[in-house]
C-alpha cells in the first residue's frame, strides 16, 4: 500500500548538485535511492579505475545528499543487487512508494529497462528532462529534422548563437567561427616544455575503500588503480577545471592534436569523467573559458577550441545518439569483421603508438581524443576490426565511457561504421599523419617512410589495402578524392606487394 513518499532514483551518472529529480521533491518525504550493481560495473570488462571513479563518486555524493537532510537508501556492491530494475522495484514495495521520479538516464539500454520494469510492475514512474545540456533531445531533434546530413559545424554555430556564445552583435567575436587551422600545432624536435602537471586528488578514506572493494570485486578487469587521481567531488571537479582555465586552456588549441612519447595529458582538460558524472556543468565550463580569454588569459582560438568541444562535438554526439538508437549500436557499413587484437587489452604491440596510446590508457584510463581517434581508432578501422567489438573495448577502458558519447564516437568518427552520419568520410591516415603529430616513430622498429618490406610500418600497407578494399564505396565521395588518386598512382605490382603485407599482417594479427 502507498504510503505517499516518493522513491528519487540517482543513476551513477546523474551526480550534479543540478539533479532536478532532487529538485522535484522534497527531503521531509520522499527517499533517495542509489544503486551500485556487479551488472552495471561489469556489463563490459570495464577499467578498474573506471569502476573506481563511478562508485567513489556515488558514495560520496551519498554521503553529501545526507549531510543535506535526505535520507538515502544506498545499495552497495556487496548487497548482490542483480540489477537497476530489480533494487528499484524492490525499493517501492519496501517504502510502499507511490511514484518513482528521476532525471531521464544517459544511455538508451537503462532507460528502456528501467521504463519496462515498472510499466510491468504497474510502478509510477516519472521522467524529467535533464537540463545539463544546453539542448535537450527534443531541440535536438527539431534541429535536426528536415536536414538532408546533419554536419556539426551547423550545429555548433547554432548553438552558439542560440546561447549568446563568443558571439558580438551576431557576429562570431574574432570574426571567425572556426580557428581550426591555428589549432594543429606539433612539438617540433625538442618536443613539449614546462608542461604544467595536471592537478590530481589524493585518494581519501572512501576511495580508498572503494579501490580495494574494485581489486576485489574485478581481479580481472583491465587496467591498474595506483594512479588514481581523478575528481571524484563536485568541489574537486570546480578545482580541476580551475587547474586547466589557468594552466593548460592557453596552449590547448595550438596543441590539442599533438602527441608525445610518456606525456599523456599534454594541454588537454581531463573533465570529461567529470562531465560525464554530472560533477561539473559544461556552462560553468564555457563561462570560465570565456571569462579568460576576456580577461586577457588565454587567446581565441584555444578558448574557441574548447567551445567547440563542448557546445559543438559534445551536444552534437549526444543528439545523434538519441535520434538513432536503438538501431545505430548495430551500424557496421562497412561490413568489418575481425576480432580486436589482444594487444589493446595489454598494450603488448611492437607499434610504438599503439603501446604508448594504450599503456597511458591501461595507467590512467585516459587518453586525448586524438589518441583514440588516429591511433587505436584509426589502426582499427584500417584492419577491419568489428565495430562492436571495438566499441566494447572503448567503452571498457576510459573513465569517460559512457555509452551516449562512446557510441557515436567509435561508431561514427573513428570507425565511419553508420554510414557518414558522423563524419562525411573516414579518418583513415598512413602512418605520416602520426610521424608528423608525434615523435612515436622515433622509437619504433617500423618505418613511417615505407609501405613494403620488413621495416614497413603497418599503418601503411593496411592504409592503402582499406583504400583499395572500399573503392568503389569511396569513389564517389568527393571528400576521398584527393586519397583515391594517390591510390590509383601507386602500381599494379606495388599495390600487389602492399596488399600481400596486408593480408599476411591481418592473418596473424
Ligand atoms: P579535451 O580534449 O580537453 O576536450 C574538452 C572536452 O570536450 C572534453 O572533456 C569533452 O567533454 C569534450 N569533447 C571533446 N571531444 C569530444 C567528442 N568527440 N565527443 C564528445 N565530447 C568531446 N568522450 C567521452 O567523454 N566519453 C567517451 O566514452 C568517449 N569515447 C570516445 C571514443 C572515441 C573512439 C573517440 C575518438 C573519442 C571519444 N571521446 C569520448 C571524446 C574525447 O576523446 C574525450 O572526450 C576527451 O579525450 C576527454 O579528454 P579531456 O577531458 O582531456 O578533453
Ligand atoms: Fe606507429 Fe608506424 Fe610510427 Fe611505428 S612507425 S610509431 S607503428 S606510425
Amino acid at each position: 500500500m502507498s504510503n505517499g513518499c516518493n522513491i528519487v532514483l540517482v543513476l551513477g551518472d546523474q551526480l550534479g548538485e543540478d539533479n532536478p529529480a532532487l529538485a522535484a521533491s522534497a527531503p521531509s518525504r520522499d527517499r533517495v535511492l542509489m544503486i551500485e550493481t556487479r551488472g552495471e560495473a561489469g556489463h563490459v570488462p570495464s577499467h578498474k579505475q573506471r569502476v573506481a571513479l563511478f562508485l567513489s563518486a556515488m558514495r560520496h555524493r551519498a554521503q553529501s545528499l545526507r549531510n543535506a537532510g535526505w535520507t538515502v537508501d544506498y545499495i552497495g556492491l556487496g548487497d548482490e543487487c542483480p540489477s537497476l530494475a530489480d533494487g528499484l522495484l524492490d525499493a517501492v514495495d519496501r517504502y510502499g512508494a507511490s511514484r518513482v521520479i528521476m532525471t531521464e538516464a544517459g544511455e538508451w539500454r537503462v532507460q528502456a529497462a528501467l521504463l519496462k520494469a515498472c510499466r510491468d510492475a504497474g510502478v509510477d514512474l516519472q521522467i524529467l528532462d535533464d537540463p545539463h545540456f544546453y539542448m535537450s533531445r527534443d531541440d535536438f531533434a527539431v534541429w535536426a529534422s528536415g536536414r538532408k546530413r546533419l554536419v556539426m559545424e551547423h550545429f555548433y554555430r547554432a548553438v552558439r548563437k542560440r546561447f549568446g556564445i563568443l558571439m558580438d552583435e551576431g557576429k562570431p567575436v574574432g570574426g571567425r567561427w572556426n580557428f581550426d587551422r591555428d589549432n594543429r600545432g606539433s612539438f617540433g624536435r625538442q618536443g613539449p616544455e614546462n608542461l604544467p602537471p595536471p592537478m590530481r586528488f589524493e585518494p581519501d578514506k572512501q576511495t580508498v575503500e572503494v579501490l580495494e572493494d574494485v581489486e576485489r570485486h574485478f581481479p580481472g578487469h583491465p587496467g591498474r588503480t595506483d594512479h588514481f587521481g581523478w575528481p571524484v567531488t563536485s568541489d574537486q571537479a570546480d578545482a580541476a577545471l580551475a587547474d586547466f582555465v589557468a594552466h593548460r586552456l592557453p596552449h590547448f588549441g595550438e596543441y590539442q592534436d599533438a602527441m608525445w612519447t610518456g606525456e599523456p595529458f599534454l594541454y588537454h582538460a581531463l573533465i570529461s569523467a567529470s562531465l560525464n558524472l554530472k560533477l561539473l556543468n559544461p556552462r560553468q565550463c564555457i563561462e570560465a573559458a570565456v571569462r579568460a580569454w576576456r580577461d586577457g588569459r588565454a587567446p581565441i582560438q584555444a578558448v574557441e577550441g574548447f567551445v567547440r568541444q563542448i557546445v559543438g562535438w559534445r551536444e552534437f554526439i549526444r543528439g545523434v545518439y538519441w535520434l538513432h538508437m536503438p538501431g545505430y549500436a548495430e551500424s557496421n557499413d562497412l561490413g568489418a569483421c575481425r576480432s580486436l587484437p589482444s594487444f589493446y587489452w595489454d598494450g603488448d604491440t611492437d607499434m610504438n603508438c599503439l603501446s604508448e596510446a594504450i599503456g597511458q590508457t591501461l595507467d590512467y584510463g585516459y587518453a586525448h581524443h586524438i589518441q583514440r581517434l588516429m591511433v587505436t581508432g584509426n589502426f582499427a578501422l584500417l584492419a577491419g576490426v568489428d565495430p562492436a567489438r571495438v566499441c566494447e573495448w572503448y567503452l571498457a577502458v576510459y573513465v569517460d565511457a559512457v555509452e551516449w558519447v562512446e557510441l557515436p564516437n567509435t561508431l561514427g568518427m573513428a570507425l565511419h561504421a553508420d554510414g557518414g552520419i558522423v563524419g562525411t568520410k573516414p579518418y583513415a591516415a598512413s602512418a605520416n599523419y602520426i610521424r608528423r603529430m608525434s615523435n612515436y616513430c622515433e622509437g619504433c622498429r617500423y618505418r613511417p617512410d615505407r609501405r613494403t618490406g620488413d621495416e614497413a610500418c603497418p599503418f601503411n600497407y593496411l592504409y592503402w589495402d582499406f583504400l583499395a578494399r572500399h573503392r568503389d564505396r569511396f569513389r564517389g565521395n568527393r571528400r576521398m578524392t584527393f586519397p583515391m588518386r594517390n591510390l590509383d598512382r601507386i602500381p599494379t605490382d606495388e599495390l600487389t606487394a602492399i596488399r600481400g603485407a596486408a593480408d599476411s599482417f591481418l592473418k596473424e594479427m
